[in-house]
């Protein structure tokens, strides 16, 4: 009779390995937030390992991008916070994440967030549930990508974006700190931000549904296309060490309808 070995590790497919695995296990919360103290980011991740280390990965793996292909993926979010529906100012927010363009309250025992804050919820802490939901969610063509970062990657590509709008456009809102950040004569970057998110004309659905998924083409927001689209061609750029070996940049589909092309590469100077 032939014995299988008992495989200890079940059998992942979006990426985690045995060492990942272990990285969760050991890693110091208070640690990992004290380093992003550090970098000016206001990370509180309720003791939830998993989705901590994700953001400790996510940070390395996007400043590894900005030093060696000299993109702008630099941008830290302000804050990082988990959440429960119940802990929502807005309950319908109770997605598995988002990300505030502008400054808002967000959770009901804290104070506003400046904009370009991540809230995660906290079903991502649970590395079975997560699993069967982003294999689930590509089985059915929603997302771009199942990758364990996907989700994590794809707000923090909202921060990455907004940012470049303030910059290229200022900030014309009422939160102090963004308007001294950004500021600029005759700012407009959250009336574009409003326009990118409900935008007029999205060309080619099919095609968009068949590169990035059902969610990025059910949308009339360029900003749901752009963070589907970054969080899939940078998990593409990875080993399964989760070493950056290629430009993320080469990696967008050819055949991406062109409109939305040139706004990516207009939005990312590049
Ligand atoms: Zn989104």
């Amino acid at each position: 009779m032939n014995v299988q070995p008992v495989n200890k590790t079940p059998n992942f497919t979006s990426g985690l390995t045995g060492k990942i695995l272990k990285d969760i296990k050991h890693i110091n919360i208070s640690q990992a937030e004290e380093d992003f103290a550090k970098i000016g980011v206001d990370a509180d991740f309720d003791g939830k390992k998993f989705i901590c280390t994700k953001f400790v990965l996510a940070a390395n793996i996007l400043a590894d991008i900005s030093g060696k292909y000299k993109l702008p993926f630099d941008f830290k979010p302000y804050a990082i916070r988990t959440f429960k529906k119940k802990d929502l100012i807005m309950p319908e927010d109770n997605a598995l994440g988002f990300c505030n363009y502008d400054t808002k309250s967000v959770l009901k025992d804290e104070p506003p967030f400046i904009g370009m804050s991540i809230f995660i919820n906290k079903n991502n802490n649970n590395i079975l549930l997560s699993e069967f939901l982003n294999n689930y969610e590509k089985f059915t063509n929603w997302k771009s990508t199942s990758h364990f970062l996907g989700t994590t990657l794809h707000e923090w590509f909202h921060c990455i974006q907004q940012n470049l709008v303030y910059k290229q456009k200022g900030y014309e809102g009422n939160c102090p700190i963004l308007r001294k950040e950004y500021y600029k004569e005759n700012a407009k970057g959250l009336a574009l931000t409003e326009l990118l998110m409900n935008f007029p004309y999205i060309p080619e659905r099919e095609k968009i549904q068949t590169l990035i998924g059902r969610y990025a083409a059910s949308s009339n927001s360029l900003i749901e296309i752009f963070a589907e689209l970054m969080a899939k061609i940078t998990v593409e750029s990875l080993n399964k060490n989760l070493q950056i070996v290629k430009n993320p940049l080469d990696n967008i589909p050819k055949d991406l309808p062109f409109s939305i092309k040139l706004k990516i590469e207009e939005l990312l100077k590049v």
